[in-house]
C-alpha cells in the first residue's frame, strides 16, 4: 500500500493480492479521447505502487470521463454530478486503508461540484483527485464548460464565451490543496508520474489534466497542446516556492506549463479530527445498540 494506516478493515485474507488491471468493459469513449490516456496513466500509477485491487476505490460523478471507475478493476463508485470529491472523503474517512481517487470532468468538478472541491483542498483531506480538463461538456455534446476560453464559439455560446475561464490550478493553489500538478494525456509516462506523486502524497493530491475531447473541441486539440506545453521540472522551477508557483499558473498562450507546481507537507484531516484519530470509522463502534435504545434517547 501507498502509505500506513491505523488498522486498516481488511477484506481479504488472501497472500498473493491481484493488483490493478483493465476490467472486462471496455470504454464507450469515442475512439481518440484524451480519457484513454487518463486511464492509462492512473493504471500505471497503481501497478508501480503495487497497491492491491482491493484496497482501490475510485469514485467519479457525471460525464464522458466519470465513466473511468468502470474500466479499472478497483472497487469504484460512479455517483451524481459534481460530488465526486465528497463520495471520496466519506470513503476515506470510513477507512484510511483505501487509496481514494476520485475522478471528473471541468464541468464536474470547477461547475456543478467546485464548491465541494475548495472544501476539500483547504481540509486538506487525503485524497486525489484527477480531472480530465477536455474544456467542453463533452457527454451533453458541446456546450461550454467552466474552463472553455474566451471566444470559443458552442452549441450553448455561438458567439464565443464572454465569461472568464476558470484556472484549476490557480484555484487550487488559493484553496490551499498541498499537491498541485497538471498533466497532458497526450504524455502518459509524465501523467503517470504526476499521478504516482499524488497517490503518494500525505494530503490533497490535485492533478488537473489536458485530455481533449476530439469530437467537441476543435481548439483544444492534441496538436494544440502538443505545440505548447513544456514541462516544470525542465525549467528550473522549485515546487515548494508557492509565489513561483502562482506565476507559472498564470502562464497561457503559446507556453504553457505541465507538471509538478506545488507541493508542501501539512496535517491532514484526518490528522487533525478527533473522532477520526481513533481509527478509521469502519473499525470504531457505531454507538447503536438496538432500536430500543434510540426510542428511549429520544422519544
Ligand atoms: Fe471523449 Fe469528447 Fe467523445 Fe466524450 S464526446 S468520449 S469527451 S471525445
Amino acid at each position: 500500500m501507498a502509505e500506513s494506516a491505523a488498522a486498516p478493515f481488511v477484506a481479504s485474507t488472501a497472500t498473493q493480492l491481484p493488483i490493478i488491471a483493465k476490467s472486462q468493459i471496455k470504454p464507450t469513449w469515442c475512439p481518440g479521447c484524451g480519457d484513454f490516456g487518463v486511464v492509462a496513466a492512473i493504471e500505471m500509477a497503481l501497478k508501480r505502487l503495487k497497491i492491491p485491487s482491493k484496497d482501490v476505490v475510485i469514485c467519479s460523478g457525471i460525464g464522458c470521463s466519470s465513466n473511468l471507475p468502470h474500466f479499472l478493476s478497483s472497487y469504484g463508485f460512479h455517483g451524481i454530478h459534481g460530488r465526486s470529491v465528497p463520495l471520496g472523503e466519506g470513503i476515506r474517512w470510513g477507512n484510511h486503508g483505501l487509496t481514494v481517487i476520485a475522478t471528473g470532468g471541468d464541468g464536474d468538478g470547477f461547475g456543478i461540484g467546485v464548491g465541494h472541491l475548495i472544501h476539500a483542498m483547504r481540509r486538506n483531506v487525503k485524497l486525489t483527485y484527477v480531472t480530465m480538463d477536455n474544456q467542453i461538456y463533452g457527454l451533453t455534446t458541446g456546450q461550454a464548460s467552466p474552463t472553455t476560453t474566451l471566444g470559443h464559439k458552442t452549441k450553448s455560446t455561438p458567439d464565443g464565451v464572454i465569461e472568464n475561464p476558470i484556472d484549476p490550478v490557480a484555484l487550487a493553489l488559493a484553496s490551499g490543496a498541498t499537491y498541485v500538478a497538471r498533466g497532458f494525456s497526450g504524455d502518459v509516462k509524465h501523467l503517470a508520474d504526476l499521478v504516482t506523486g499524488a497517490i503518494e502524497h500525505k494530503g490533497f493530491g490535485f492533478v488537473d489534466v489536458f485530455s481533449p475531447c476530439v469530437t467537441f473541441n476543435k481548439i483544444n486539440t492534441f496538436d494544440f497542446f502538443r505545440q505548447r506545453v513544456y514541462k516544470l521540472e525542465s525549467s528550473g522551477h522549485n515546487p515548494s516556492d508557492i509565489v513561483a508557483a502562482w506565476q507559472r499558473s498564470l502562464e497561457w498562450g503559446d507556453k504553457i506549463p505541465i507538471g509538478l507546481f506545488y507541493k508542501v507537507d501539512k496535517p491532514t484531516y484526518e490528522d487533525l479530527e478527533f473522532v477520526l484519530a481513533a481509527g478509521p470509522l469502519v473499525n470504531q463502534p457505531c454507538g447503536l445498540k438496538g432500536r430500543e435504545s434510540i426510542l428511549d434517547e429520544f422519544v
